[in-house]
């Protein structure tokens, strides 16, 4: 007879996630507390790593609901060493890191002709080089237990050109290539590496980014009409982490309500 009140499926996930520990970035807010509720709820531990301890800390509170240890950890992804500080703390707190999520991301749009050279540099640096040094640093306890998941968060805006989106559109395009560079180089310690690009989700970025004409520009380009939610991500980070993605790798997948793949919509 089946357990009904626990499917096999959801059996697996927990017993492939159990004492297996989950960074995620920018976790405080948005899709990054969603990713780690979910990951929380599938059985990993997770670590909560925001610029925003007081936001991270609420998240951890509540992931932790779950009845898997989740904590809270200063970060600051546009700071190395930060970056360091981090990596440190969580290898001699759990000496693992087996999933790493990297959420932060900051997006600041202007015309390209006058587009700041400060905002190109740190939006650099927080999209870019801090997933990187992330990865670098975390693939070290994954390359220990040759298993690992690295689950970037790029955007559309890195696959399609969308306006102001010169450093952010271009960050992001740099997410998706950096993603097929971790996945080559990682492959034979049984690490993957895959990138999600979503669409619009509903989340604090999007509250201050998009204006009102943005917000009909997408419901008018996305097939589905409606922005996606942060769990809707969280899902697919969700499946990238776990024994059922072993073996994807090196791939981007769109979570869109397919705005990627529209064309014309009316006839
Ligand atoms: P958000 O601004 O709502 O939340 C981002 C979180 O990251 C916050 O908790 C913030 O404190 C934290 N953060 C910001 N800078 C940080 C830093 N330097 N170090 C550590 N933490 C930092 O953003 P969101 O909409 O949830 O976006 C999350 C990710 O998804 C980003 O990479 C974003 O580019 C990407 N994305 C979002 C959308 C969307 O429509 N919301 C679409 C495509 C891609």
């Amino acid at each position: 007879m089946l357990d009904i009140t626990v499917s096999p499926a959801a059996a697996r996930r927990a017993a492939s996630a159990r004492g297996r520990v989950a960074l995620v970035t920018g976790g405080a807010m948005g899709i990054g507390a969603a990713i780690a509720r979910r990951l929380a709820e599938d059985g990993f531990t997770v670590v909560v790593a925001d610029l925003n301890v007081q936001a991270a800390e609420a998240t951890a509170r509540e992931a932790g609901e779950y009845g898997h240890e989740v904590v809270a950890m200063a970060l600051d992804v546009g700071s190395p060493s930060s970056i360091e500080a981090l990596v440190e703390r969580i290898g001699a707190r759990f000496d693992r890191c087996d999933v790493l999520v990297n959420n932060a991301g900051i997006a600041k749009t202007y015309p390209f002709e006058s587009y700041p050279l400060d905002h190109w540099r740190t939006v650099m640096e927080v999209n870019v080089t801090g997933p990187m040094l992330l990865a670098q640093r975390a693939a070290q306890h994954m390359i220990k237990r040759r298993w690992g998941r690295v689950v970037n968060i790029a955007s559309v805006s890195g696959i399609r050109a969308s306006a102001g989106r010169t450093a952010y559109g271009t960050s992001k395009s740099a997410v998706i290539g950096l993603t097929r560079q971790m996945a080559i180089e990682l492959a034979d310690h049984g690490i993957t590496a895959n990138a999600i690009a979503p669409g619009p989700i509903e989340t604090p970025m999007v509250a201050s980014l998009h204006s009102d004409v943005a917000r009909e520009n997408y419901l008018r380009a996305v097939p589905l009409g409606r922005y996606g939610t942060p769990d809707e991500i969280a899902g697919a980070v969700a499946f990238l982490a776990s024994e059922d993605a072993s073996y994807v790798t090196g791939q981007t997948l769109a979570v869109d309500g397919g705005f990627m793949a529209a064309g014309v919509l009316e006839i």
